[in-house]
């Protein structure tokens, strides 16, 4: 289980930076992250940086050996290749 929550918060870390949020932000959600104690609830990164909120993402069926992370909230899918 951990690596594959690394796998997705590399991913995820990936996101931000294509969406150009700074890096103090992202730097924010990773501490965070590793400090998260259930590793099955992901965090969704929009949130966190917009809203302050800390909202677990939910996962869609992967289809094309992608499985969509998507946040209930604030409707931002994340794209988590399968490895
Ligand atoms: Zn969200």
């Amino acid at each position: 289980m951990g690596g594959y929550n690394a796998w997705v918060r590399k991913h995820l870390v990936t996101w931000m930076e294509k969406n150009g949020l700074p890096s103090e932000a992202i730097a924010a959600f990773s501490a965070r992250w590793s400090k998260l104690e259930h590793l099955d609830k992901f965090l969704c990164p929009h949130c966190f940086v917009h809203d302050g909120a800390e909202r677990p993402v939910g996962s869609l069926m992967a289809q094309d050996n992608i499985e969509p992370l998507v946040c209930p909230h604030c409707r931002t899918q994340y794209d988590i290749p399968m490895g």
